[in-house]
């Protein structure tokens, strides 16, 4: 679980998955606003602490576009 880091709006969270996490970068093209790739461990790394709920094509964009399968979109708890 150590390996997960998370972001959140105020109805769903993106989970990105460091174990998965191959670096492809597709995920910055997909939301620039949101990936960065480090250059040195090659990994995405979450640019803000949150997101709003008009951002989710973008977000789903994403996560359709990782060939890792390393992010997903959960929806928060009640
Ligand atoms: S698209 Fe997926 S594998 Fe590629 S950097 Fe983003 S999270 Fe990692």
């Amino acid at each position: 679980m150590a390996n997960r880091v998370t972001v959140s709006s105020p109805t769903e969270t993106l989970e990105l998955d460091l174990e998965r996490c191959n670096g492809y970068g597709n995920c910055v093209f997909a939301a620039p606003d949101m990936f960065e790739l480090d250059l040195v461990s090659n990994l995405a790394v979450l640019l803000r602490e949150d997101w709003s709920d008009d951002e989710r094509a973008t977000m789903a964009a994403a996560v359709a576009d990782c060939p890792a399968a390393a992010l997903r979109l959960v929806p928060r708890e009640a």
